[in-house]
């Protein structure tokens, strides 16, 4: 075929594999999706084969949204669900297949509820949903969707070797270093795929009887796919935090004539640390490790432009400021903030993976001020005795910073934002130093436009028809989002990965 997208660089060629394997269904990925599609065509008595092409899992999302599951119930969390999908569909301008959002939220409790008997439950765990997590909020409001997943009520416990260890005693094999490289396709349908064994440097042809799941996570570490689809996103982030997805599940499909979203979705977080003076066409490095990551900036402290105007308000939904900085000079921007911030924070009401204590990363005060000041150590945050000081350092013009530290402490006094309508609760002045002072831009954690899938996850092609023996689930899949991520709908995309990934996994092993 021409013009074919090429996968992970490979030049596959038609070579004869070294092995042929047989299966009934074959999930690409072990992540999210891949997992839990596998554990749901396994206990459907189906042969599962998983191939991931790192020598580990992924790490599996400890948040993740539902409605109605036995941990919203346990913590009286009630959510319209009709409003939720509603709220969703708006955010994207409905630019969404809204059934694909019911599919999600009717199937999302049985998901949770799965999740938290099957792997959590046995080892100790439990799900946990925050009954302070909803907010209706002057600007966007906040849904408690989010339940995580604890052992004490006071810290996240990670689970993915629990869920290995469940796929693994359902009989699902998994093959790490083993990667996609294109779908077997005989004109009438999927039949299986074309993988390279990375350990021993070979191609093997992989038959799946009852379909292939792909669930390989994006495309948000492959740049050139980026720079088609999603162009926008390399100006605006600095980092990528999935460095493993780089669109090989929706390349391969594309290649057979799958159809995937015409505009872009993406995941992003405004917690990206650059040095001053860093342009950000010069920057996305990739990370699976939180480098670089100040957590502090997403609370809503003065944020100014790289001219140092202050340019939105700042108390929004995480990617907002980078969408908001995507109109200003440069496409990156400056945090600042004085040495009474640890004394806002609780006030900020930060939601989601932003929450001050637990469900949140941060338990309080000291954690922001220890992960803070670790920066300062590597040169990424910046300390000052005076305003003029710290606008130097961040190689801001010092005359228009002052002025806008002026203009924000009347307002803040004023307790009334006359300029972008912040809440007076985040108005909070910079007037004790030493004060402190970033250059960020964003961190992408994932793409979310994929392939268009229908509500049994199967890919569909340029007639909107289903592609025998096809799926698709996470973000690989499409029609969900559109733009950006709600983060205000807390653990969506982790969980539409899980409840999807179980849809998919479910029908091909049954249909
Ligand atoms: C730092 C961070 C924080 C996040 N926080 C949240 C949050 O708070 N809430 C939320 O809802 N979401 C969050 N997300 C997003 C969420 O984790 C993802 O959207 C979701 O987990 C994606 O699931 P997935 O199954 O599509 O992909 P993944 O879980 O990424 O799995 C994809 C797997 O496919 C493998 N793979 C890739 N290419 C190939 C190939 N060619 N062959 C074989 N295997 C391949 C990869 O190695 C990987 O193991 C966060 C993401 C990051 C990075």
């Amino acid at each position: 075929m021409t013009n074919k997208l090429q996968v992970d660089g490979f030049n596959y060629k038609g070579q004869e594999p070294a092995k042929i394997i047989e299966t009934d269904v074959l999930t690409v990925g072990a992540g999210n999706a891949g997992l839990q599609a596998a554990a749901a065509a396994a206990e459907e008595g189906a042969k599962v084969i998983v191939i991931e092409k790192e020598d580990t899992i992924n790490l599996m999302r400890v948040s993740l949204a539902a409605v109605g599951a036995n941990s919203q119930k346990r913590a009286n969390n009630e959510i319209d669900k009709y409003e939720l999908v509603e709220y969703i569909s708006a955010f994207a301008q409905h630019r969404v297949d809204q059934s694909l959002i019911y599919t999600w939220v009717n199937n999302s409790a049985e998901t949770l509820n799965w999740l938290e008997d099957n792997i959590l439950k046995p080892n100790g765990a439990h799900l946990r949903s925050e009954p302070d997590a909803g907010k209706k909020d002057p600007i966007y409001n906040a849904y408690p969707t989010q339940s995580d997943t604890t052992c004490d009520d006071k810290t996240f416990a990670s689970y993915g070797s629990f869920f290995q260890d469940k796929v693994e005693e359902l009989g699902v094999e998994i093959l790490f270093n083993t990667s996609l490289i294109e779908l077997i396709y005989d004109g009438n349908g999927v039949t299986g795929v074309i993988a390279r064994d990375l350990e021993n440097d070979e191609y093997i042809q992989i038959n799946a009887a009852k379909g292939v799941i792909l669930a390989t996570g994006g495309y948000s570490a492959n740049l050139e796919l980026l720079e088609k689809w999603n162009p926008i996103s390399l100006k605006k982030n600095v980092i990528n935090d999935s460095p493993r997805s780089n669109g090989a599940g929706i390349v391969s499909a594309m290649n057979i004539g799958a159809i995937k979203d015409e505009e872009p979705a993406q995941l992003v977080f405004d917690r990206g640390l650059v040095k001053p003076g860093t342009k950000t066409e010069d920057q996305f490095t990739h990370t699976a490790k939180y480098e670089d990551w100040l957590w502090l900036a997403s609370h809503p402290f003065l944020k100014v432009n790289l001219r140092g105007e202050r340019f939105a308000n700042e108390a929004t939904p995480y990617e907002f400021i980078n969408n908001a900085a995507s109109k200003q000079p440069g496409y990156l921007y400056a945090v600042i903030w004085d040495s009474n911030y640890t004394n806002y924070l609780s006030q900020h009401h930060t939601l989601g993976c932003a929450r001050v204590g637990f469900p949140g990363y941060m338990d309080g005060a000291q954690a922001y001020k220890e992960d803070t000041e670790q920066y300062i150590d590597t040169g990424l945050v910046h300390v000052a005795d005076t305003i003029e000081e710290l606008a130097e350092k961040l190689m801001l013009p010092v005359e228009t910073v002052k002025a806008t530290v002026v203009r924000y402490n009347e307002l803040a006094e004023k307790g009334f934002d006359e300029d972008f309508g912040k809440e007076a609760s985040k108005l909070t002045p910079v007037n004790k130093g030493p004060y402190y002072g970033a250059v960020l831009g964003g961190r992408i954690l994932a793409t979310a436009d994929g392939l268009r899938i229908n509500n049994n996850m199967q890919v569909l092609d340029e007639n909107h028809d289903p592609i025998e023996g096809l799926y698709a689930a996470g973000n690989d899949s499409g029609g969900f989002f559109c733009g950006t991520y709600p983060d205000r709908v807390p653990g969506l995309a982790a969980s539409r990965a899980h409840v999807f990934g179980r849809l998919a996994g479910k029908h091909a092993a049954t249909k």
